[in-house]
């Protein structure tokens, strides 16, 4: 008998395959890509994940964002879990369907959830973007765009 042939599967396949990993949380995704992007330096795009490190295949930086593109798919495949559609709703009920940073009609279909705990808001995907590129920067950053414009 070839030393090569493989043994057959056993019931230990189906009970290893039925534990599974511990359920990812939409705060864990988060507190990863906000951890993620301080230690790079960067800000989430509007599909809220870190900028795409091109040309830096192999690193670990390019593992890392790999593993938070998954994660964050993963969430997404998932769809927003119904206490999160209903907190979107009240925001927007209470924002008067407004985004608070252009003042334009924003759909519920759209909004992002900016989750800072003073004072969350939905927010159009670029408005949110916006945010947090300038929370990144800084108040002072803001008034020299403010120069600029
Ligand atoms: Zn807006």
């Amino acid at each position: 008998m070839p030393r090569t042939r493989k043994a057959p599967p056993s019931g230990a396949l189906g009970a290893r395959a039925a534990r599974g990993r511990p359920r990812l949380t939409p705060d864990d995704v988060r507190d990863r890509i906000a951890a993620y992007c301080k230690r790079y330096g960067v800000a989430p795009n509007a599909e809220g994940l870190p900028p795409f490190p091109g040309g830096q295949r192999e690193t670990q930086k390019h593992r890392e964002w790999m593993a938070l593109y998954k994660a964050h798919r993963r969430l997404a495949s998932r769809g927003p879990s119904s206490d999160l559609v209903e907190q979107l709703q009240d925001l927007l009920a209470r924002q008067h369907g407004r985004c608070p940073v252009c003042r334009k009609p924003v759909e519920l279909a759209e909004v992002r959830l900016d989750a800072t705990s003073a004072d969350p808001a939905v927010l159009h995907p670029p408005c949110l973007e916006l945010v947090t590129l300038a929370r990144g920067l800084g108040a002072e950053a803001l008034d020299r765009v403010r120069a600029r414009l």
